[in-house]
């Protein structure tokens, strides 16, 4: 088989190290460790080189939305290639796959987006967002309506665009960012920052932080407000009820465009097709990725209002901008049987009517446990806070991240992928994961935390 033929796990890490640059790694950190090599996926569940068998609690990185080892998305996948592997659709082309996929999505979206445009990834639909909006507001005889706020701690990918609409420090202090224009606000995050106030104050009290931006730059110099329904690599911040209408008055009153991030939140996360249906809120503009095509393929692309493509396109002239691999025919027929997926089996309403309740259940027991000062989930995505001190909601004050990261290595050795952020262990699962599965995950996670203890 092909397991047979890999070489020894020892060999795998050590090339690994000599010549692999990792994402987001500590790579003198990573190499002393040597990385866990992942070779095969079934389900819900990953095995390492090693024969290790884990619940992959992550949906890989919030995208495997379907779970692993799907024929039909490969199948699909191989018949592209051999018909089509590559073709552009730059210069007055189109292919059948990436026409069948826009016109699914315009049918899969709110009645008011019926366009989209291309790109390779999330942080290559962000960058489009940037440029789009600013293209969209000039064609309107508004070339001033340029900055676009985002949120603090918010997640947007690590192009320089998307890291700069991003919220992260760490980034911005990496390569001079963010880029100019772009302005944040803070986030809805009530257990680390609502302090005494009840979550549905403070959820109003961080909306209305937009109005006082927009009033502090002057409304002819905004042109939207960025973010994601659910902060997801921030930590998982599911905000109080009271945040998301108050932020759509607020863009419904001034002349801003509203964009959703629905880069983890897209494609059935939250019990929806899409986070922001969850949140009863009307996005001009929606980055997608991830879930998409469930990670088989890399695949971006920005949904995009009536409103705003017909506004440019009407304005004639060209947008400047794409990619090689926008509506790569091959991503392209994987995201559509993805979809054809998630739609024949009703994953989507599945999520909302048996995991999301059962998830929130089982999960939200852990509440209880010594170490946990909240433990919440919303659809699909939890997240639990690790505290010394359940009634102040204090993280530890050993360095940042410590007894996250020490519950994270126990995550290995029991069997189960969570990820942490800081003091905040998260999870982002297959949609498809049983309730059997659930209880596994769950009884993992408990175990790991009495492990940190
Ligand atoms: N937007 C959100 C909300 C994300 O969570 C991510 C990735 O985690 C991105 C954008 C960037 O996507 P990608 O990593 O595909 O570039």
């Amino acid at each position: 088989t092909f397991m047979a033929n890999l070489p020894p796990t020892a060999e795998l890490q050590q090339k690994d190290a000599a010549h692999h640059l990792h994402p987001f790694t500590d790579t003198a950190d990573l190499n002393a460790k040597g990385a866990r090599v992942i070779s095969r996926a079934e389900g819900v569940y990953l095995w390492d080189t090693e024969g290790n068998k884990m619940l992959d609690g992550m949906a890989g990185l919030w995208c495997v939305n379907v779970g692993y080892g799907r024929h039909e998305i490969i199948d699909a996948a191989t018949r592209q290639m051999q018909q089509l592997p590559y073709y552009n659709t730059f210069f007055q082309t189109s292919h059948p796959p990436v026409i069948a996929l826009a016109e699914k999505l315009a049918q899969l979206a709110p009645d008011h987006i019926n366009h989209v445009f291309f790109a390779g990834s999330g942080s290559e639909a962000n960058d489009t967002v940037v440029r789009m909006v600013r293209h969209y507001w000039a064609s309107q005889g508004k070339p001033d309506k340029k900055v676009i706020i985002s949120r603090k701690n918010g997640y947007h990918g690590s192009t320089m665009a998307g890291a700069s609409l991003g919220g992260m420090s760490f980034m911005h202090a990496q390569g001079g960012l963010p880029i100019p224009d772009i302005t944040h606000i803070d986030q809805p995050h009530w257990y680390k920052e609502g302090g005494d106030m009840s979550p549905e104050e403070f959820g109003l009290a961080r909306a209305r932080a937009l109005e006082e931006e927009i009033d502090r730059l002057g409304e002819d110099k905004v042109a939207a407000f960025i973010a994601e329904p659910i902060q997801g690599a921030g930590g998982v911040v599911i905000p109080p009820e009271t945040y998301w209408p108050e932020i759509q008055r607020i863009c419904d009153e001034r002349e801003i465009l509203l964009i959703a991030d629905e880069v983890i939140c897209g494609f059935g996360r939250t019990g929806q097709w899409f986070g922001s249906q969850t949140y009863n809120i009307k996005p001009d503009l929606m980055p997608i990725a991830k879930g998409l095509s469930s990670g088989y393929l890399p695949i971006g692309g920005v949904l995009v209002s009536d409103r705003v493509a017909e506004g440019f396109i009407a304005d004639g002239g060209e947008f400047a901008h794409g990619y090689t691999y926008s509506g790569h025919p091959v991503a392209c027929a994987a995201a559509l049987t993805n979809l054809e997926i998630l739609e024949q089996e009703n994953i989507v309403s599945d999520v909302a009517s048996r995991a999301a309740p059962y998830l929130a259940e089982k999960w939200g027991q852990l509440g209880d446990h010594p170490l946990i000062g909240q433990a919440r989930s919303k659809g699909l995505v939890g997240a639990i806070e690790l505290t010394p001190d359940k009634a102040a909601r204090a993280p530890f004050a050993v360095e940042a991240g410590t007894a996250g990261l020490i519950c994270r290595e126990h995550c290995f050795a029991t069997g189960l992928v969570m990820r942490h952020v800081g003091d905040t262990m998260i999870i982002s699962p297959p949609l498809v994961i049983s309730n059997e599965e659930i209880d596994e995950l769950v009884e993992k996670a408990g175990r790991c935390l009495d492990l940190t203890l």
